[in-house]
């Protein structure tokens, strides 16, 4: 429970008012193991008065141009990047992620979302075809959906929810959004600047429809914060939600597809992954090596996007493992705060053990572990003995059925497999009920095209990892989502689309 220290109180946001809830959970700082916040405990009625708001100002924020929501979203994007420093230490001290990484990565990239999506909504147009013999022609026309469902996890908590927010609200919906219980922090200060975001110029304001206010109108997006069985299934299951857009595991889209069933909802899922990264013997070492530690420990390992399974060709497994050993040592754990901690606390204590497991299990199964877990020591002050943290960890000697190759871990765990041939690496990579990203290491260009275009998988980079194109599909295949989000893909996924014949 507490500790004498005052804790941070975190209010719901609905109809642009803060309000407080009737029961409250704790949220812990990864970094020490202690509870500094309390995130409200909502349930059905929070979600009913949230839908209301929501169905309120959908009319107003829907018939509004796209370039006045485009503005509001711009405006949001630079009362963000005002506040960066702010948030992005937030970020930090709520998910356990060193500071370093939620300034050049998490918040820039959540205000590029509202810039992103405040571009992209004045860019799309419809298509049209002729029927000159009947006399016809044929158009389709987009609307925004009504109000949009959007469940966030903890991972990424400010990028992956303002991913979901801005095209929302760019298309015209509004939404009832709920971030993870675990990660509410910088949602709640977000609810903060949607209230101030106005309009930049005063010349601006003539070109505001009539009966527009500044800022976000209140009802546009409410945030309700809490736990899945609680929030987030009054949230799936709420008749008057036509669309949930949910990043988070596997078992929960299982959970929310059945609950979403009943109601034929439009479901976005972006899921898990069991990423394979496969170095054939031409790859440059000197890049892949770095790139390839970066991609399975960038933080700690909790990126859908990470690397889990290193194949690498026989002639150069040796030499790859005791270069990649090396640098994973280099790859320092530390408090969130340290300029020189590559990598930080993990999420929970049970998510931790739950990472640690999977180390037990290899071991058990004969498996050589080479670096992190129960072969190195952790260095940390004092104060952050009780934190989440863990070594990276380097797993060998491993088949390709164990449960460290076939599921998501999400942590700072890899596995390095040895593989002969183009035809069984591929075979092999794909044998995996995920299919969201791989990396492919080899400056053979033929190679390269050929094996990308095999693999399973939503997003494949080759002789890189996450540069990401937002204009772009992302996604995963088989169990890894439904849908894909981008431009072009997050524009359709939050409007309907009608076709219209005109015969003249
Ligand atoms: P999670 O599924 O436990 O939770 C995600 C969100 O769903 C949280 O807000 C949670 O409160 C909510 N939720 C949980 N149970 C629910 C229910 N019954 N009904 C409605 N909502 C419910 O996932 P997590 O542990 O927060 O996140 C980690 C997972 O997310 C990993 O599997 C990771 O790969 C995945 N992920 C995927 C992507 C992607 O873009 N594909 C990105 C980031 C994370």
């Amino acid at each position: 429970m507490a500790g004498t220290k005052a804790l941070l109180m975190l209010e719901n946001f609905i109809d642009g008012k803060f309000l407080p809830c009737s029961s409250y959970i704790d949220s812990y700082d990864p970094s020490t193991g202690e509870v500094y916040c309390r995130v409200p405990n909502s349930g059905k009625d929070e979600i009913e008065a949230a839908v209301k708001a929501a169905r309120e100002a959908f009319p107003g924020w829907s018939s509004r141009s796209p370039q006045e929501r485009s503005r509001v979203l711009n405006q949001v994007a630079d009362l963000l990047e005002q506040s960066l420093e702010e948030f992005a230490q937030a970020e930090s001290k709520d998910q356990g992620k060193t500071l370093a990484l939620a300034r050049t990565m998490d918040i820039p990239r959540s205000v590029q979302n509202f810039r992103f999506f405040a571009s992209s909504i004045l860019h799309h147009t419809s298509e049209c075809t002729q029927m000159d013999h009947l006399g016809c022609m044929h158009y389709t026309v987009r609307a925004p959906v009504g109000v949009a469902g959007l469940i966030s996890p903890w991972n990424l908590p400010l990028y992956l929810l303002t991913w979901k927010i801005a095209p929302a609200i760019a298309a015209g919906n509004t939404v009832v959004a709920k971030p993870s219980e675990l990660t509410s922090v910088t949602a709640w200060m977000l609810c903060t600047l949607l209230d101030k975001a106005g309009f930049p110029h005063p010349a601006s304001c003539l070109q505001r429809q009539k009966g527009a206010t500044a800022g976000v109108p209140p009802g546009v997006v409410n945030i309700v914060f809490g736990t899945g069985p609680r929030v987030g299934e009054a949230l799936v299951s709420h008749p008057e939600v036509p669309l949930i857009s949910f990043t988070g595991s596997q078992p929960t889209a299982e959970r929310i597809t059945q609950l979403s069933a009943p109601h034929c909802k439009k479901l976005s899922l972006e899921l898990g992954g069991k990423n394979p990264a496969i170095i054939f013997e031409d790859a440059n070492l000197d890049e892949c090596i770095p790139a390839t530690v970066r991609s399975s420990f960038a933080n700690q390992g909790e990126i859908c996007l990470c690397t889990s399974r290193i194949f690498v060709q026989k002639s150069i497994y040796t030499e790859f493992l005791k270069r990649f050993v090396e640098a994973t040592r280099k790859w320092k754990v530390g408090i969130p705060s340290d300029p020189l901690a590559s990598m930080g606390a993990l999420i929970s204590k049970a998510h931790l053990e739950k990472v640690r497991s999977y180390v037990k299990r290899a071991l058990a199964e004969g498996a050589q572990i080479w670096c992190g877990e129960g072969v190195d020591k952790l260095n940390l002050p004092a104060r952050s003995q009780a934190g989440y943290f863990m070594l990276p960890t380097v797993i060998t000697d491993i088949k390709d059925e164990s449960c460290c190759m076939t599921e998501e871990i999400f942590g700072p765990v890899t596995c390095v497999v040895p593989f002969d041939s183009e035809e069984e690496v591929i075979e092999r990579a794909n044998n995996v009920k995920y299919g969201l990203a791989a990396t492919v290491w080899s400056s053979n260009v033929g190679r390269v095209h050929r094996v990308a275009k095999k693999l399973q998988s939503g997003l494949v980079w080759t002789n890189c990892w996450l540069i990401r194109e937002l204009n772009l599909p992302f996604g995963g295949m088989k169990s890894s989502g439904i849908g894909r989000e981008g431009a072009k893909d997050s524009y359709d996924f939050f409007t309907e689309i009608k076709t219209i014949t005109v015969k003249h």
